[in-house]
């Protein structure tokens, strides 16, 4: 036998030819590279399809006979081409045809079976294959050795140039037979608790399996492992955190939590006041709290934050609140400073003797501004400040900080989040909120190390938002959707228009707009899914863009005499807040925007949404748009515009029909992929879930996070599972090169 070879293995060492095509071709230069290169499907010898299930310019893989072959001379050219007919398993002819005839005769005698794959195209009104890659199954036949297939199963694999299904069967069985696993990454009880195979059984089941049952166990087997991982990652995290000293911080009786609650001019909701206990039980401990707070959009998150913040201020400490982007923490500033009034004017003439001070921190302010709201937040009379990314910065040091408040979290790494968590003496509390509310299963794998609340319930009074789809190729249709507008502004209400993307200048690589283009490719794949064969091959039709629809509607004439604006995310930033500003003083009827709105956004009196090729956008992100209009006492309507007829309709019926946002959460993870669900940010995760399949595998998840659990409590170092503490640290060398190419 040869040495043994590990994961770590190059491929190279073991195998010439093929490694060279593997690593240029899909980046595959270890053995480990090689065993995570998983088939896409399997095909059965024996039941091999047949040629009539695939479409015209569909990649075809199939099982055929060989029934006769011709070569004949070109009429065009001076070459010859060779054809072979071939029958499928139900006698559907097809043919297979090469310019190049060498060595295709030989191999492609009558009454041989061959796996054949190609495009799939016409000829003479017979299904052709033109250059097909092939292999021949027949185990007589020369230089095919139908043996390596361990079963009547062939593995496909993601089409790689050079090298056919069988020769990447033969390759992995050669590294099978050397492979040396070590320690396995799931400890022994574990696979007994649960029922799992081994590793090097898992890989032999994916990759030369004899029944269908044998993958799904492999499969199985990989994805606990993966979840497992990821799960005893943040369970050491957590154990990590429950470690530290944190300060209690409580409210005192008559101070500024007290004052704040007395000329609140709204009652809380009871969610509400349970997720407050809950936060304040959690900051009255002496180890750091770690909470998530996820809640349905417009539930009132803000105001929960704010009192935990007051209450920080209360016990003599600090808060910071992060807010993704500067629109989002000018907002919190206004509105912040509006609920507290006087309160926010602590030692000032005219302010409240208990108040405190509100600080604005953004990267877009000058040096000298900067410089003042630096001072003032190290040497104390600042209680809250609020800002963006600049918060994390070196400079910025507190006088003592004491919770650290993070809005709309899934813009942010856990990288930045404890970045901020440095920046104190002790550790303090940490809140977190999320824009949308996430499935189980997310919350479980991304925000694993985090207690969590949960706010289902909209404040009383609340009018629903309506929402209704309109085909916007019908001009009546769109007509009435500009009237419904301008009815809304006649009612002393706002409107905002929503666009994809913001006009013909906006560069090739813009974030947001390679994001749309992406989902809406990808449309409702699903996971595995062979990208070989794209579900969209037309051209997406171009999409609407702020200018142009500004300039659009200010001609239109059911809007004649409103005042209408736009905003988009590479306004420089004092225009973003002057527009901004503008709006939420009710100087702006009507606000043209891309979804720099879409997080936070907080304009109680906008009542209406008209979102433009909604079907560009994903259910939850439409879901989280809506949130913005209805959040008054008014209600809403939201009209989701739209040119595309078919799939995208249904998925939008089903956003105007629901208003639970955790119930289109599920949905959206079942249409799509959990880095979409997130939104654009998060989805340098995705990549880094390789089996887990976030809908399908939530129990699983659930199992692996108990399990977790259980190793961390009592082998906190993992001494005992060298195995699972290779495949973490693994895992956390991934996460950081992701994170450095995030950056
Ligand atoms: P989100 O949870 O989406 O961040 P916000 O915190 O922005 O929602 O709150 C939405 C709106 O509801 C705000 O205008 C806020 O002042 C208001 N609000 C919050 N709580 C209540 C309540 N208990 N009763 C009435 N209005 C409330
Ligand atoms: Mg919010």
């Amino acid at each position: 036998m040869a040495d043994p070879i590990t994961r770590e293995t190059r491929l190279s060492k073991v195998v010439g030819a093929p490694a060279k095509k593997l690593a240029t071709e899909r980046d595959i230069v270890t053995v480990g590279d090689l065993l995570d290169f998983h088939p896409r499907r399997y095909i059965d010898v024996e039941t091999s399809g047949r040629i009539t299930d695939f479409a015209l310019d569909d990649h075809v893989a199939i099982v055929a006979t060989v029934v006769s072959g011709t070569t004949s001379r070109n009429r065009a050219s001076r070459g010859s081409r060779f054809e072979a007919t071939l029958v499928d398993a139900e006698d559907n002819e097809f043919s297979l045809v090469f310019f190049r005839p060498y060595g295709h005769e030989q191999a492609l005698q009558p009454g041989r079976r061959v796996l054949a794959r190609g495009k799939l195209g016409e000829f003479r009104r017979r299904p052709q294959l033109a250059h097909p890659t092939y292999t021949v199954l027949d185990a007589d036949a020369e230089g095919s050795d139908l043996d390596v297939y361990a079963g009547g199963l062939v593995p496909i694999y993601k089409a790689t140039k050079g090298i056919t299904d069988m020769g990447l069967t033969k390759t992995l069985k050669l590294v099978l037979e050397q492979l040396e696993v070590g320690a396995d990454a799931v400890p022994d009880h574990l696979r007994e608790r649960r029922g799992l195979i081994d590793e090097r059984e898992a890989y032999r089941r994916l990759h030369l399996p004899r029944t269908l049952a044998e993958v799904e166990s492999a499969k199985q087997r990989l994805r606990y492992e993966e979840a497992l991982v990821v799960q005893t990652v943040l369970a050491q995290r957590r154990a990590k955190y429950l470690a530290e000293q944190a300060v209690p911080r409580t409210a005192p009786k008559g101070g500024l939590l007290e004052a704040f609650d007395a000329q609140l001019p709204f009652q809380l909701t009871t969610g509400q006041r349970e997720v407050a206990d809950e936060i304040a039980a959690d900051m009255a401990r002496d180890v750091p709290m770690h909470r998530l707070l996820q809640g349905e959009v417009g539930s009132g998150k803000t105001v929960v934050a704010l009192r935990a913040m007051l209450a920080a201020v209360d016990s003599g400490a600090q808060a910071a609140l992060l807010a993704p982007t500067e629109v989002l923490a000018q907002q919190h500033a206004r509105s912040i400073r509006a609920m507290l009034g006087p309160l926010a004017e602590g030692g000032m003439l005219g302010g409240s003797a208990q108040g405190t001070q509100v600080a604005l921190l953004t990267g877009s302010m000058t040096r000298r501004q900067k410089e003042k709201v630096l001072l003032d937040i190290t040497t104390g009379p600042v209680g809250i400040v609020i800002g963006t990314h600049a918060l994390i910065q070196d400079e910025v040091m507190f006088a003592d900080l004491g919770l650290v408040a993070v809005d709309e979290q899934h813009r942010f790494g856990v990288e930045q989040r404890d970045a901020l968590r440095d920046k104190a003496v002790r550790a303090p509390h940490l809140l977190v909120m999320t824009a949308t509310p996430i499935p189980r299963s997310i919350a479980m794998t991304v925000f694993g190390d985090m207690e969590t609340s949960t706010l289902r319930e909209l404040p009383r009074g609340r009018q629903p938002i309506e929402t209704f789809v309109v085909p916007s190729t019908n001009e009546r249709w769109m007509q009435r959707t500009w009237q419904r507008v301008a009815e809304e502004v006649a009612r002393g209400h706002q409107a905002y228009v929503i666009c994809p993307r913001i006009g013909e200048e906006t560069p090739e690589d813009d974030q947001v707009l390679a994001e749309l283009e992406r989902a809406w490719r990808e449309g409702t794949v699903e996971d595995g899914a062979d990208d070989a064969e794209p579900p969209h091959d037309e051209e997406p039709p171009p999409m609407r863009g702020v200018h142009e629809v500004l300039a659009q509607l200010r001609e239109e004439p059911a809007l004649a005499g409103l005042r209408i604006e736009s905003m988009h995310g590479q306004l420089p930033t004092d225009e973003k807040d002057a527009v901004m500003a503008a709006f939420a003083s009710g100087a702006v009827d009507v606000l043209v925007a891309t979804t720099v709105v879409e997080v936070g956004v907080d304009v109680p009196n906008a009542t209406a949404m008209v979102i433009l090729d909604a079907d560009r956008f994903g259910i939850s992100q439409l879901h989280q748009l809506r949130g913005r209009v209805g959040r008054g006492d008014a209600g809403g309507v939201c009209l989701l515009a739209t040119r595309n007829e078919e799939a995208a309709l249904n998925r939008l019926q089903k956003v105007a029909e629901t208003t639970d946002g955790f119930g289109l959460a599920d949905l959206d993870l079942s249409l799509r992929r959990e880095g979409d669900v997130l939104g654009a940010q998060q989805s340098g995760r995705r990549s880094q879930l390789r089996m887990l399949r976030l809908k399908q595998d939530a129990d699983l998840i659930e199992q692996a996070r108990g399990d977790a659990g259980e190793l961390v409590g009592d082998d906190p170092e993992l001494l005992r599972y060298p195995g699972l503490e290779r495949a973490v640290t693994e895992r956390l060398d991934e996460q950081q090169v992701a994170f450095l190419e995030r950056g």
